[in-house]
This record gives structure tokens, sequence and C-alpha cells, in this order.
């Protein structure tokens, strides 16, 4: 049977669409070294069949480029003998992409590609969004429970630039639920042990481990520095402090607290003049969790849920894909599996703005 193949041009023209097309470039790496097609990722011929099976999905087309379109036959042949009949040759290779004046593009690390190319795949995200996370900030503030998730989930999805603030030490009493850290971090600062966990899972990011308590003297430049602001504090002085900041300051601000079984998630996005704030949705001194909470107890995997919607909102934020909970707030109850909106305004009698 003949093996599909496309010319140079039409593999160039098809795969300006990254939701059908994917051109996949198996050359070496000093075949690369003068540049590879634009639109193309870099996968090692010998690793193609792993990664085809890892990673190709129906309703999809993959074309396989190679350096004169003889190994790339050969791929493709491999490929369908294994059942990926969505895989085509692009005949003549690389040498007559450039005969053909196409598009080139610097040889990028294949590694960078291949470590989000879930994100990329993915229907309405694709690059795009994903170089936005690379460009954003995310200050987290706390590295306890709603951090836990929240930063390991950010860490992974590629946020270029995290910020944690905390000034704790890690206690065994934490390890229930603050999965960040582990039983051989006892005692060592909180952010320390979180970056190190962040750092782990994706070396590409910058993380800023800053070990002291988030005051009035130093949260406004931290702040100002953010794109988004996690709040993962338990207590409402600081929520406050850091809400009136990012009030003041027009900054996004998701907010998430936990009691018992129970979660509240919301965000403020304080760059719209119209947007609510803190202040709008608990008015005084009293929120929803009691003031100490390290007495009423909590199932550990409650924050854990709490801080991976807040992840979910700061990638949205961030990338514009998707609706956020502005103006919403998510109430999750686990002990009966409810999870209920309450829908909440600017309160034109709040003091801030
Ligand atoms: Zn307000």
């Amino acid at each position: 049977m003949k093996t599909p193949s496309v010319t140079v041009k039409q593999a160039f023209k098809d795969c300006q669409d990254s939701q059908k097309y994917t051109l996949i470039d198996i050359r070496n790496a000093t075949e690369r070294q003068d540049g590879t097609p634009k639109n193309s990722i870099a996968i090692a011929a010998d690793n193609l069949l792993h990664y085809a099976k890892d990673t190709f999905t129906k309703n999809h087309t993959y074309y396989i480029i190679c350096q004169k379109g003889v190994s790339s036959l050969a791929a493709v042949n491999l490929l369908i003998a294994n059942g990926m009949t969505n895989a085509i040759n692009v005949d003549k290779g690389f040498e007559h992409w450039q005969e053909c004046q196409l598009p080139v593009a610097q040889a990028t690390v294949c590694a960078h590609d291949l470590r989000y190319s879930r994100h990329h795949q993915l229907q309405g995200f694709g690059k795009e969004a994903q170089d936005k996370l690379t460009k954003a900030h995310v200050l987290l503030i706390g590295a306890g429970g709603l951090s836990s998730s929240c930063a390991l989930y950010l860490a992974a999805a590629g946020v270029g630039t995290l910020s944690i603030i905390d000034d704790d030490v890690v206690q065994l009493s934490n390890l229930q639920r603050q999965i960040i850290h582990t039983t051989a971090s006892i005692d060592a600062l909180k952010v320390d042990s979180a970056k190190s966990r962040m750092q782990a899972i994706n070396p590409e990011i910058t993380i800023h481990a800053i070990a002291q308590k988030l005051t009035e003297t130093n949260a406004q430049q931290l702040i100002a520095q953010a794109d988004v602001i996690i709040d993962g504090t338990d207590n409402l002085k600081t929520r406050y402090l850091v809400n009136d900041i990012c009030v003041k300051l027009k900054k996004p601000l998701i907010y998430a607290a936990v009691y018992q079984y129970e979660a509240q998630i919301s965000v403020f996005d304080l760059r719209m003049e119209s947007s609510p704030c803190l202040r709008c949705l608990f008015p005084y001194t009293k929120g929803f969790e009691p003031e100490n909470c390290s007495t009423q107890g909590v199932l550990g995997v409650v924050p854990g849920l709490a801080g991976i919607l807040q992840a979910s909102e700061a990638i949205k934020l961030i990338t514009h894909v998707g609706q956020t909970l502005q103006t919403t707030l998510l109430i999750c109850n686990l002990v009966d599996n409810s999870f209920r909106t309450i829908q909440y305004k600017k309160d034109s009698n709040c003091t801030l703005h």
C-alpha cells in the first residue's frame, strides 16, 4: 500500500490550523541547527512511536517531516502498522521545504514543547495560551493547605514566575493536608520546602521564596509586581489587607477559604471598575471561617480542592480562556457533594471603591 504523503507546501498550509494538524520534525539535533519548519514540534525519530502512542488523538492529523523524506516515510509506515492511520509523510523533507522557501523557525528546545504538549493540543487553549502562562507572574500568599495544590499545579502548568510568601515552618500536623511539604521538611521554612517541590516539577520556571510575614510594608510592592494574586491565608486580617491593596492597584485576587468539610472560592477581578471586592462579599470583620480555625479541624482534601480551583481560576484569568468565578461565590461541601454558586455584586456601601 502506498504511504500517505503530502507536499511541503500543503503541510505548511494545513499546519496553520494547530487544532487539526501537527507537524512533527524527526530530524536529529545537528540537522535542526539550520532551523526547523515553522509551527513544527521536534521529536527524536527513536521516540516517535512512544510519543505517538502517548499523545496522538483521533480527528487530528500528524505530518512527519525529516531531512529528505526517507526517514519520515519509514516512520509513517511504522506508525500506520501500529494503528495510527492519521500519520502522513511530508514528501522530500526539510531540504525541499527550504527549496520552496517556506518559513523556517529557529530550532527550539523540544523538551519545552513536550512538557506542554497536552496544553498545546487542548481545543481553545494551544500554544498561544501557554505563552501567556510563561509570561505571567503569580503571587501566592501563604504556603499552607490552599497554596499546596495551587502552587504545584501552577508550577506544572508553566506559569513563568511564581512568588510565594510565608514566614512559617513545616510542622507534623500540617502534613495531613499541606501536600507540598514532606515529612523530611519538618522544621524547614515552608517557602523553601514549597520551592524545592515546585522546582522539581518544573525547572523551567522562576520561583521567588519569600520567608517573611505579609505586612502593610511589604504587601504593596509584592502585589504590584504580580499579575494575579492568590489568597492562601487563613485569617481575615491578612485577607482584608491583601484585598485593600488589590483594590487600590487594580489586581485580580482569587479568594478561597475552608472550614471543616466546606470550601468557598471566588474571584475579584479588580482590573474592572465594576468588580466587587472581599469587603463587598463580607462587609464586616466576619468571614466564612471562624477566627481560630486550627481548633475546628478540616478534612485534608478540602483545601486541596479549593487550591486546585484557585489554580484553575488563575490560569483562566491569565489566558482569558473560559469563564471565571467573578461575581460568583462557589461553595463546595464534601459531606453531601453539593457544589452551589451564589451571585453577588459590588456593594454601593463598600467604603473602598
Ligand atoms: Zn468592595
